[in-house]
């Protein structure tokens, strides 16, 4: 098992090592055990900064692969990366080299804008499970937990032939997990305007970016013609992963579509991501080139 998913540290009690290693064994690999138990930072001393669920809902590993993929101490603390007792915005980075693409500047604005405000306190971290809202444990918590994913994530398999981070996209894009405007805002971060960079007609969220916008929508015209599929109406984020299954083609051609939305999806994300950090407009028929996954 993948000891990177459980707040294994010294303190650990024996209740949670025999917990994580029995709901392990038992789970589906792509089922995520540490997005469910949470630690509540004080000193910051036993809980890794990037691997264990402290702040949102999800391991910074995930929020910001570019960060985590140049960091040398995978496994350090918060305390080792927060600057001590004293905490706040002070950032002691340790990268492998410095931060040198657009990718990365907006993964870092977003992870200090995430971390903003948080202090470090005298005491020992504490941690709690947090599926089904009401943060105590119980058999029923872990049954559901164990059921729901297999519906859930049907629509976010590996797809092996794509690029690792464009997977970890896809999933996070699922989940509406990305720093979107939107997203950003409703964890009481400032963002300026919230309207969409690509349009600048509507609130930016991730199914306005993917499904509604004005830009992506002619991404997918041009996108069913090309695939020789009908056309493509989403209306969710859902509904976009599931073209594959409605298009009419064989389970080869399939799978091919679905790899074709994910990376449509990367590139409009890569596009979002030009605009608001350098200021460039991709146009429609330059989508995917140039930019490397
Ligand atoms: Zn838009």
């Amino acid at each position: 098992m993948d000891t990177d998913q459980s707040p294994f540290r010294k303190r650990a009690s024996g209740v949670w090592k025999n917990l994580c290693k029995a709901v392990c064994k038992l789970a589906d690999p792509n089922q995520s055990i540490e997005r469910k138990i949470k630690s509540k930072v004080k000193s910051g001393e036993d809980t890794l900064f990037w691997i264990d669920t402290w702040v949102g809902e999800t391991p910074l590993k995930f929020c910001f692969p570019a960060l985590y993929a140049i960091e040398k101490h995978k496994r350090c603390c918060v305390k080792d990366r927060m600057g001590g007792a004293t905490g706040g915005i002070q950032f002691c980075a340790d990268w492998f080299r410095p931060l040198n693409s657009a990718g990365e500047w907006g993964e870092w604005n977003n992870l200090i804008a995430m971390i903003s405000g948080i202090q470090l306190v005298s005491g020992e971290d504490q941690w709690s499970w947090v599926h089904g809202g009401d943060r105590s444990f119980s058999v029923k918590s872990v049954k559901e937990m164990l059921l729901q994913p297999a519906v859930e994530d049907s629509q976010l398999k590996w797809l092996p032939l794509v690029p690792k981070n464009v997977n970890i996209f896809g999933w996070r894009m699922r989940k509406q997990r990305l720093a979107t405007k939107l997203g950003l805002r409703l964890r009481n971060i400032n963002v300026g305007s919230l309207f969409c960079p690509l349009c600048d007609e509507v609130e930016e969220s991730e199914e306005h970016l993917f499904t509604s916008c004005l830009v992506s929508s002619a991404i997918w015209a041009m996108i069913s013609d090309w695939c020789s599929i009908p056309p493509i109406f989403a209306f969710s984020i859902s509904d976009l992963l599931q073209v594959h299954q409605t298009c009419g083609k064989s389970p080869k051609s399939q799978k091919l579509v679905q790899m074709v939305v994910l990376a449509a999806c990367w590139c409009v994300w890569l596009a979002r991501n030009n605009k608001v950090f350098n200021g460039n407009t991709t146009s429609k028929f330059t989508f995917g080139h140039g930019q490397k996954p």
